[in-house]
């Protein structure tokens, strides 16, 4: 089994509809690899840059910024169910940087005003940001 196929799903649509030969996600335990033929499994995912490359001898990799979410895989088939993904071309990094130089603002104010709940609001929204912004200028 030289490829499996990849589907990301959010709800804006199906972000990603492929093959290929091997993709590395993250979960909170770390990150992991997976190859064609892996094991059946469940997990949750944390924000992260995916990275799917086509062809073992490819140096090629696309990369994509994934909003956390549920990867299956199942029989060679991955599916990842996520809240939003953007592949690095579709990314607009100046919109990324304003959210990052706003997420920043709010996360200082809620430090200012103690407020646990905006804290942690605006730490995942830096989060995603950062992690846009990585992807998007690879
Ligand atoms: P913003 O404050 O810029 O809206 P956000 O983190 O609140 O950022 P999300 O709610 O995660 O945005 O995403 C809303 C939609 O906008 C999703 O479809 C997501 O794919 C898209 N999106 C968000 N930021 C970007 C970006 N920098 N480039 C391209 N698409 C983006």
């Amino acid at each position: 089994m030289a490829e499996m196929t990849i589907q990301i799903v959010t709800p804006d649509g199906i972000k990603c509809n492929r093959k290929a030969y091997y993709i590395s996600i993250k979960t909170p335990d770390g990150e992991m690899g997976i190859l064609p033929g892996h094991v059946n499994m469940i997990a949750p995912l944390v924000i992260h840059e995916m990275k799917i490359r086509d062809k073992a001898e490819d140096e090629h990799v696309d990369w994509i910024a994934v909003n956390g979410g549920i990867i299956e895989v199942k029989d060679n088939t991955v599916t990842i169910i996520a809240n939003s993904a953007e592949r690095d071309r579709d990314i607009d990094t100046s919109r990324a940087e304003r959210a990052k130089a706003r997420a920043e603002r709010q996360l200082k104010e809620a430090q200012a005003a103690n407020q646990v709940d905006e804290m942690k609001r605006a730490k995942i929204a830096l989060e995603r940001a950062l992690n846009r912004l990585s992807v998007g200028t690879k």
